[in-house]
């Protein structure tokens, strides 16, 4: 069983560590807050104080942080993960952050003489909780088999998208073809209702024909057609606005450092924007459809 080093146990590092340490590894797991740790001891694991604590003795180190500003901080800071690991320790990034952050810390991890894979996931808090979550994961060959065993336990597809940044690549291409594809659904609904076509009929009708995606098919943005979509319990996420909206604007970032031409990337991220902004960032992003419609 391996020593494992766990950096930001939120609403998702906190059941990921759960899941590490129910399969019998060791976890030492930082978080700045005080409540994130105390729920670590209650699942079996040990709080520390310091990083340099997190990196004594780990064999592995996984953080799970909000952007990559904290990324950056934790890893390359002057007190960070890279001053105080042994050299050799692999590490594993699951933040959704900027692909710009992620190559520079995997850099930085080259030069430290570490192993490190960005691996982002989807499947938010219950796929964290149930260690069903989906990995994208960039990195070496070598760095990718290593993580392997440990992604395995908290989720259930693990896919190697390539080179350092992939993953958070694949995540932030993903997700602004469904921030898309959500609002396109959504439009279709709002004049269907206009035109007087009952929202069954256009889902019977478009979830078998060439309308047919995800956001339809698995996550209707109307009460009805589909049991288990947000529509039916109020729009409460699920996956809310805020998140999504923080993928696109990251998506958008990328787009305009790589020279990318994304317009609908920019309109959706526009729009969640203003969802956002009119008090719905909580809200899940299928809600957006309320916003659509002008009767929010
Ligand atoms: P969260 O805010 O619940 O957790 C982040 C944790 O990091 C907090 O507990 C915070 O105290 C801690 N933290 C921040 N800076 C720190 C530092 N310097 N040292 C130690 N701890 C620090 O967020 P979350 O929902 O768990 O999301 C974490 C990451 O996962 C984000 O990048 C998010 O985009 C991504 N993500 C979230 C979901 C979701 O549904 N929540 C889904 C997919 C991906």
């Amino acid at each position: 069983m391996a020593t494992i080093g766990f950096v930001g146990l939120g609403n998702m590092g906190g059941p990921m560590a759960a899941n590490l340490v129910k399969a019998g590894h060791v976890v030492n797991g930082f978080d700045l807050s005080q409540a994130a740790k105390d729920h670590l001891k209650e699942a079996g694991g040990t709080p520390v104080e310091t990083l340099a604590e997190v990196a004594s003795g780990a064999d592995v180190i996984v953080t799970m942080l909000p952007a990559g500003a904290h990324v950056r901080k934790v890893y390359t800071g002057e007190d960070g993960l890279f001053a105080h690991a042994r050299a050799g320790t692999l590490m594993i990034d699951s933040s959704t952050i900027d692909v710009e952050s992620a190559r520079a810390v995997a850099s930085a991890a080259e030069v430290a003489g570490m192993a490190m894979v960005d691996a982002p996931v989807s499947g938010g808090v219950t796929g964290a909780a149930a260690g069903t979550l989906t990995f994208m994961v960039g990195g070496p060959d070598e760095a990718f088999a290593a993580a392997k065993p440990y992604l395995d336990i908290m989720g259930k597809t693990i896919v190697h998208a390539g080179g350092a940044g992939n993953g958070q690549a694949a995540k932030i291409c993903n997700n602004m073809l469904l921030g898309i594809s959500m609002i396109g659904v959504c439009e279709a609904f709002v004049l269907a209702e206009r035109l007087g076509l009952d929202h069954q009929k256009l889902y019977d009708i478009s979830s078998t024909a060439s309308g047919q995606c995800w956001s339809l098919t698995t996550y209707c943005p109307v009460p009805g057609p589909v049991e288990t979509s947000p529509a039916n319990r109020d729009y409460q996420p699920g996956f809310a606005a805020a998140m999504m909206l923080k993928d696109l604007k990251l998506a958008q970032e990328a787009a305009s450092t790589s020279g990318a031409s994304t317009p609908l990337g920019a309109e959706a991220a526009a729009l969640y924007n203003l969802f956002c902004n009119a008090g719905e960032a909580g809200t899940d992003f299928s809600g957006i459809i309320r916003f659509l419609r002008g009767n929010e």
